[in-house]
């Protein structure tokens, strides 16, 4: 039977977690003078180490227990905890397939683990022949898969996740930070069925409060435990924790949000094909388009000359930029301003 006990770093199965003064009286009625907390103010006292009420509400939009979600400080900090937690330094590795989302390579190279960049292919799904041995590696514990996949904008095959789940013994964890604006579902419907699976999503996209570093896990109870016990105690401030609260309280205004710039996506992308120098336009299932040209340098500093800045992705698929979806109005000038390019 999978245990994820089995799979983490020593130091971490041994760790006695921080006790706040939080943890140690819950209650909410009193005059508190356990935190070293300044008595003035607005802002003066620490955060709710648990975000209580943020899970109850995630709880109930997601239908899932609050013992199976973890709030991170961004997406980021959850990358970090999953390496900290399965990967020993200088030991044990990690696979993601490329191109994808750069901050696993940039925190496995922090935390001295091993990563191991498996190619997707021409149209960036997964081969598992190319890396079905590498599954039955003892040392590599994690598996990163981004679906919808940044840079490309596409979803992974079900299939092919289906398959790693199942045979793979270590983690995996399916990066959904542009799940929202997918017509495929989250792999969040499936969490009970396999109990290596960790799903990561984001308020910073969809939900609009990149500002604000809120990221989410969901998980097994034991996994969920173990990332309860190894993150910093008061690693989500008031504010952020208000933050996503009062988006999660204005759903109308997500979905509302959500459904324009899927219809941008999509006009956008017959507008870019028209132009010349595009060669092609990547599907996308995210708020972004990848799209090829003849001479990405040259339309990237073109852009940047007329004050529109996309992201030139050149170095890691070939003359490739990826452009997020604007606003109406600002889709229209990213038009107007590529009609205007001369190569
Ligand atoms: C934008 C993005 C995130 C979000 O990270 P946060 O730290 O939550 O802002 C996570 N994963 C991928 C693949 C992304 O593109």
């Amino acid at each position: 039977m999978f245990k994820a006990r089995n799979l983490i770093r020593e130091n971490i199965a041994s760790l006695l977690p921080y006790s706040s003064a939080r943890d140690e009286f819950s209650g909410i009625d009193g005059i508190f003078l356990d935190a070293n907390e300044n008595p003035f103010g607005e802002w003066n006292r620490y955060p709710d180490p648990h975000q209580k009420e943020l899970k109850k509400k995630l709880s109930q939009l997601k239908t899932i227990t609050s013992k199976k979600i973890f709030i991170g400080n961004g997406s980021d900090e959850i990358i970090d905890l999953a390496l900290r937690i399965f990967c020993n330094p200088n030991q044990d590795k990690a696979l993601t397939f490329s191109p994808t989302y750069g901050m696993y390579d940039v925190s496995a190279a922090i935390n001295s683990v091993k990563l191991i960049k498996a190619p997707l292919t021409s149209n960036f799904q997964i081969d598992l022949n190319l890396f079905e041995e590498r599954l039955k590696d003892d040392e590599l514990k994690l598996i990163f898969i981004c679906s919808p996949n940044n840079p490309t904008g596409n979803n992974i095959d079900i299939t092919v996740i289906e398959k790693i789940l199942t045979k793979f013994k270590g983690i995996v964890i399916i990066d959904e930070a542009y799940i929202d604006f997918s017509d495929a579902p989250s792999w969040l419907s499936v969490l009970n069925q396999f109990p290596n699976l960790v799903v990561s999503q984001t308020f910073s996209k969809a939900w609009g409060l990149a500002a604000a570093r809120v990221g989410v896990c969901y998980a097994s109870e034991e996994i969920i435990e173990i990332f309860n016990r190894v993150k910093p105690p008061y690693n989500v401030s008031s504010l952020n924790q208000k933050a996503a609260i009062n988006a999660l309280e204005n759903y109308e205004i997500f979905q509302k949000n959500i459904q324009i710039i899927k219809e941008e996506r999509e006009k956008l992308k017959i507008e870019l094909i028209k132009i010349d120098f595009v060669l092609k336009t990547y599907p996308s299932e995210a708020n972004f388009l990848l799209i090829k040209v003849t001479n990405a340098n040259q339309v990237y500093n073109q852009l940047v000359n007329q004050r529109i800045i996309t992201r030139n992705r050149a170095t890691i698929v070939t003359n490739c930029l990826r452009i997020s979806i604007g606003s109406p109005s600002e889709n229209i000038q990213l038009l107007q301003a590529l009609k205007k390019i001369e190569i």
